[in-house]
C-alpha cells in the first residue's frame, strides 16, 4: 500500500508566494525519503502538506495511515513535565488510560535509549536528549508516517552522528514511512534509500535518486 501519494501538487499562500509547484511523490511502508534543496524551495510546506496541517492548492494527496507523526527541529517539549510526562502527552490528549499510556511512553523511551531518565526535566537533559525525547514522543503512537524537519540540524556533530545511527535502528524495527528534512547530502544518504532533491521558486522535485540499502554505511 501507498501511504503517501502527491500527484500534481502545487501550494499558492494567501501572500500569492508559490512554494511548490507539480511535485509527484509516493511513499510506501518501509520508504524512508530524505528531502534536499536550498532554503526556500519549498521543503517545510511539502512536509505541512503531508501532515495535513496545511491543504494544496493544486493537484492531489493522498495520505494512507492511522497515525502520522511530526517531529520539528526545536525538540519543543513542555519545561514544566518530566521526560514521561512529554512523552505521555499525545495519550493524554487522546483519552488513552493512563496505566496504558505509561507504559507506552516508558517503551517509547527505552527504544530511543532514555531508560532510567524517565524522571528528569527537559532542562535537566542535553540537547541530544530532548531531541530523543521529542521522537519518543513522536513514534510513542505507532505511526504509519513519520516527518521530520531537520531534527538533527542543531545538535552538535557527535551527537548528530549518533541520532542518525539511533534513528536507522529505530526505523528498521518499526519500518513506517518516513520524509526527512535535511541539509546534509551525506546524512541523507545514511538515512534513506532515497533521496528527493528540490530546487527553484516555485520549488519542484529535479531529482529522485534511489539508494539500495545495502549500499555501505559508515
Ligand atoms: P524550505 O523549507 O525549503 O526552506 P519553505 O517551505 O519554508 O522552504 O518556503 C518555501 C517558500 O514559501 C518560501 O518562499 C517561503 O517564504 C514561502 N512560505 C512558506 N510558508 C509561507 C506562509 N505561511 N505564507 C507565505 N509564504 C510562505
Ligand atoms: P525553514 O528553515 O525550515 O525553511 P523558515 O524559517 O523558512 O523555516 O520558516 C519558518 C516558519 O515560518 C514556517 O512555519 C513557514 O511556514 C513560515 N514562513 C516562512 N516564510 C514565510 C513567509 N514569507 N510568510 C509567512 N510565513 C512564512
Amino acid at each position: 500500500t501507498r501511504t503517501l501519494v502527491m500527484e500534481g501538487v502545487s501550494k499558492r499562500f494567501d501572500t500569492g508566494t508559490v512554494a511548490l509547484t507539480d511535485v509527484d511523490l509516493h511513499l510506501a511502508a518501509g520508504d524512508f525519503v530524505s528531502v534536499v534543496g536550498p532554503s526556500g524551495c519549498g521543503k517545510s510546506t511539502l512536509l505541512r502538506l503531508a501532515s495535513g496541517l496545511d491543504h494544496v492548492t493544486g493537484g492531489t494527496i493522498e495520505v494512507n495511515a492511522h497515525s502520522t507523526s511530526y517531529v520539528f527541529q526545536e525538540p519543543a517539549l513542555l519545561e514544566w513535565r518530566s521526560a514521561i510526562r512529554n512523552v505521555e502527552l499525545t495519550g493524554e490528549l487522546r483519552g488513552v488510560p493512563t496505566s496504558d499510556r505509561r507504559a507506552r511512553a516508558q517503551e517509547a523511551l527505552d527504544l530511543v535509549g532514555l531508560t532510567g531518565f524517565e524522571q528528569q526535566f527537559p532542562r535537566q537533559l542535553s540537547g541530544g536528549m530532548r531531541m530523543r525525547v521529542s521522537i519518543a514522543r513522536a513514534l510513542v503512537t505507532e505511526p504509519d508516517l513519520a516527518l521530520f524537519d531537520e531534527p538533527f540540524g542543531a545538535l552538535d556533530e557527535i551527537t548528530r552522528l549518533r541520532m542518525q545511527t539511533e534513528l536507522q535502528r529505530i526505523f528498521q524495527l518499526k519500518q513506517f514511512a518516513g520524509l526527512f528534512i535535511t541539509h546534509s547530502v551525506s546524512e541523507a544518504v545514511y538515512l534513506s534509500n532515497r533521496v528527493i532533491v528540490m530546487s527553484g521558486r516555485p520549488g519542484r522535485v529535479v531529482a529522485d535518486i534511489k539508494i539500495p540499502w545495502d549500499y555501505p554505511r559508515p
